[in-house]
Parts: structure tokens; C-alpha cells; sequence
């Protein structure tokens, strides 16, 4: 852990006043004072001796925070009170120089990490209090020296994004890149990736490489990698332990099963979402058990019907349409919603319905007009678990009448990835609809689990 602060400090750029500004800033100009000094302040007739750090720009403008030689960090109010501010020591700038790179153990499997961005690969700014991208896999590796008894890693940033940002453009991107690697030849690949949109990504890898010849792993963290409480560590050291050392090969999502250390699941990347804004157990499979666990540094296989590893044929096709859309039915929603839709050109839309796959009534002879037009329409649940069943009520058998096509109990956003890549393939919707209703990479399941063996 002291590594971590270690490397904290000097990644942090020293000086400049960073976080102060106002009145407070004049008087530490005023005294020559620079973050990083050792300073005595002495505030109505009491002394405290301390070196000054940067300070959360959004935080109470009239304080300053020095680091006490004891370790902890204090606030001052010196705005408006009697106070004098005296240089002792002028502080030594350090500049980050990465740990050298720890000696490759002979007999490894090698893996490739692949940074795209998100928390895991984010430090904290102390300034703002927000969470940046920065951190490159190299640094990943050099603060986690242990991952190196377990692979022989290389490391390779693809791009530093958080993953809200990511477009069907992003993951083409990273599809290509992946078979590039694969070509090359190596055990495994880690995807180092923003926890928000993790699931989407993972599913478009799984519908982009079908059947891959070695371990595809995605893995995030919820806490950066430059925090005490950080989850990074432990799911990073798992996500190379599977991508290096699996029997099977499969694109996956790798992350903490519950609140305590000890349990990583490995999720389907088809069907997995983010269940938690905070928490480290948020990801859970979803109508399906993770495919695996890591546990006391070992793998335990949890299904039987999964891609083995190996160096056999696999099918690349990296394209994603953009014309695809996931919309949430709601109580009051509008023809002109699905009109505009139409209007622009989009060439399918998924929709999250009620229940069993239901929209109101009101909303059917538009989604006709579309559907007449070429329009794929498909129909998922906003219930987390189970599967459309659009057979039970009347809307739902007037649906099927149209046209509208029943996912099954595909979760919601692998339905849109897969239509965004179904349209990619090509422009006949009897073709897309084939495509949607085919089971490709553990999307569809052929019967239904309970929730509590989701992980729940
Ligand atoms: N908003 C971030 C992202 O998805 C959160 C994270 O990195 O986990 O990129």
C-alpha cells in the first residue's frame, strides 16, 4: 500500500498553488509559499508546522491543508483571522519514474493488456475531486508487480476513455485490435475498461469474434487504482490468471462476485450488467450463472458448454451498424418518439418493454408503419430476470401480429449490441431477424434459472 502512495505523490505535478485561489491564494503568494513547502502557520497566537498540499477546488475557499509530520492532514481557516504564514523549507519536486519492469518467470503464459480507458485505469484528481484517465497499463503493471508471477504481460493502451464515451465505432475498434493480437499470437488478452458500459462492449466482442481461440477478459475497477479501498488489484489479478491459465475461451467479464475479496465471478460478456452505481460486487450475470469463479488463486469451471481454448478457426466479422436503437417503453410514451426514429433513418429498434413484452396499444399502428417499412422492431423485458412471453395478453398477440419480434430472454442491451451488429451484416430484415432469433454467443438461453443463482 505505501507503493500506492508512493506513486501517488509523484504522479502528482507539485506546485503551482493547484486548488487555491481567492484571498487564500494572494496571502500564500505573498509568502512565497508553493504545495509541497514546509510552512509554519501561526493562527491567533498558535503555532502548527506542516508541509502545504493541494486542496479540493470545490471545497470552503478560505482554508489551507498542510500534511502534519504525524501523517494527517488538517484544515485552517486563515481567511479573516490573524494569521501569518512562514516558509521553513522549500520542497524537493519529484517526477515519476516507473519501478523497472520485474523479471519474466520462464514458462508463462503471455498476455496481452489492452487499456480503453474507465477507473481502472484513472487516478483521483485532488484538485476537483474527480476521477481522470491517465494511468496506462505500464503503470497498472508497475503497481501491481505480483501479475507478473502469473503471465508474462505486455502491455498496449488502445485508448484512455471513460466508457460513456465509447460509440459502435469503439468497438470496432477494439474487435480489430483483439484479432491483430490474436494473429500475432499470445495466451490471452485483458481489456482494462470503463465499469459503465463494460456489459456493451463485451457483448459486442462476443458477437464480433465468435469463438475465439484463447480467453477474451474484460475487467474494471469501481474505485481508481490510486485509492486504499481500490478493487483494481484483486480484479486484475484474477482477469490475468483466466486469460492466461483457462481451459476455455471466452469473451468474459471478470469482476468481484460479492463485497469481500475472496470471490471474483467470470460472467458471460452476453450476459452481464452493472448492477451497483459503487459497490464492487456490481456486476451479475443475468438469466444465466457466471461461467467460473476465481478463488485462492484458482479457477473453478461453473458450465460445461463453453469455447475451448486451442488454436482453431474462429469468425471475425467487426462491423457495427449505428442505425440500431434500445428504447425503454414508459406509462405516457408518445407515437412521435418512434416517428422521429423512423424519420431519421433508423433501421431497428429494440424495445424494453413491460413484463412480458408489452408497449401500450396506442403505440401499435405506428410500430406497424415501421415494421412495413423495413424496420426491425424487437421486444425485450424491463423485468431483470425471465423471458418475453408476448402469447399471454392481447397486446402482446397483436405485437406478434405486426411483426415485432420477441427476444427471448436476451438482456437488453446484448439484444441492441447484437441488432447494431446484425444490421452491420446486412439490409434484409427477414436477415436480421434470422440473425436475432439465432443463439450466438450465450445470448438466448434454452431455459430459465432463478435469480438467485444469477449471483443475486
Ligand atoms: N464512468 C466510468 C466508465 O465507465 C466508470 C468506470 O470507469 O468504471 O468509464
Amino acid at each position: 500500500m505505501m507503493f500506492l502512495y508512493f506513486l501517488f505523490w509523484c504522479l502528482v505535478d507539485l506546485g503551482k498553488l493547484e486548488g487555491y485561489y481567492g484571498d487564500v491564494r494572494r496571502i500564500l503568494e505573498d509568502a512565497g509559499v508553493d504545495i509541497g513547502d514546509e510552512v509554519e502557520v501561526s493562527v491567533n497566537g498558535e503555532i502548527v508546522r506542516g508541509v502545504l498540499i493541494w486542496r479540493y477546488e470545490l471545497a470552503d475557499p478560505g482554508y489551507i491543508v498542510l500534511k502534519l509530520p504525524n501523517g494527517y492532514n488538517i484544515g485552517i481557516r486563515i481567511v479573516g483571522r490573524n494569521v501569518s504564514i512562514r516558509k521553513i523549507a522549500s520542497s524537493v519536486k519529484p517526477s515519476f519514474r516507473p519501478p523497472p519492469k520485474p523479471p519474466v518467470v520462464k514458462g508463462l503464459p503471455e498476455v496481452v493488456i489492452l487499456g480503453v480507458g474507465g477507473t481502472i485505469a484513472s487516478r483521483i484528481d485532488y484538485r476537483t475531486g474527480a476521477v481522470t484517465p491517465v494511468m496506462s497499463p505500464e503503470d497498472l503493471f508497475s503497481i501491481f508487480p505480483e501479475l507478473s508471477t502469473i503471465a508474462d504481460i505486455d502491455t498496449h493502451t488502445l485508448f484512455s476513455l471513460f466508457s460513456e464515451e465509447f460509440t459502435p465505432k469503439e468497438w470496432a475498434e477494439i474487435a480489430l485490435k483483439v484479432n491483430e493480437l490474436i494473429k500475432k499470437g499470445c495466451d490471452g488478452i485483458v481489456i482494462t475498461h470503463g465499469t459503465d458500459t463494460m456489459g456493451y462492449s463485451a457483448a459486442a466482442l462476443s458477437f464480433a469474434i465468435q469463438k475465439p481461440p484463447i480467453p477474451i477478459v474484460f475487467v474494471g475497477a469501481q474505485r481508481s487504482s490510486d485509492r486504499p479501498s481500490t478493487d483494481a488489484a484483486t480484479n486484475l489479478v484474477a482477469a490475468v490468471k483466466v486469460a492466461g491459465h483457462a481451459p476455455f475461451a471466452e469473451v468474459c467479464v471478470v469482476m468481484h462476485y460479492w463485497y469481500s475479496d475472496d470471490v471474483i465471478a467470470v460472467n458471460r460478456g452476453t450476459r452481464v450488467r452493472k448492477f451497483h452505481t459503487s459497490s464492487r460486487d456490481a456486476f451479475k450475470s443475468v438469466n444465466s450463472e457466471p461461467i467460473a469463479f476465481y478463488k485462492n488463486g484458482e479457477i473453478i469451471v461453473n458450465r460445461r458448454d463453453l469455447n475451448k481454448r486451442g488454436n482453431h478457426e474462429y469468425l471475425f466479422q467487426p462491423n457495427f451498424s449505428d442505425k440500431a436503437v434500445l428504447l425503454k417503453f414508459f406509462p405516457g410514451m408518445k407515437i412521435d418518439i418512434l416517428e422521429h426514429l423512423w424519420k431519421k433513418g433508423y433501421r431497428g429498434v429494440i424495445i424494453e418493454g413491460t413484463g412480458l413484452g408489452h408497449v401500450s396499444a396506442r403505440l401499435i399502428p405506428m410500430l406497424e408503419k415501421m415494421i412495413k417499412d423495413g424496420v426491425f422492431i424487437g421486444m425485450t423485458s424491463q423485468c431483470i430476470y425471465g423471458r418475453v412471453n408476448m402469447r399471454v395478453y392481447s397486446t402482446g398477440r397483436e405485437l406478434l401480429r405486426i411483426g415485432v419480434t420477441p427476444l427471448d430472454d436476451m438482456i437488453s442491451e446484448t439484444a441492441y449490441v447484437k441488432l447494431s451488429w446484425a444490421l452491420a451484416q446486412t439490409t434484409d430484415i427477414e436477415e436480421v431477424r434470422k440473425i436475432m432469433l439465432t443463439p450466438i454467443a450465450g445470448e438466448i438461453g434454452e431455459r430459465s434459472i432463478p435469480s438467485r443463482r444469477c449471483g443475486e
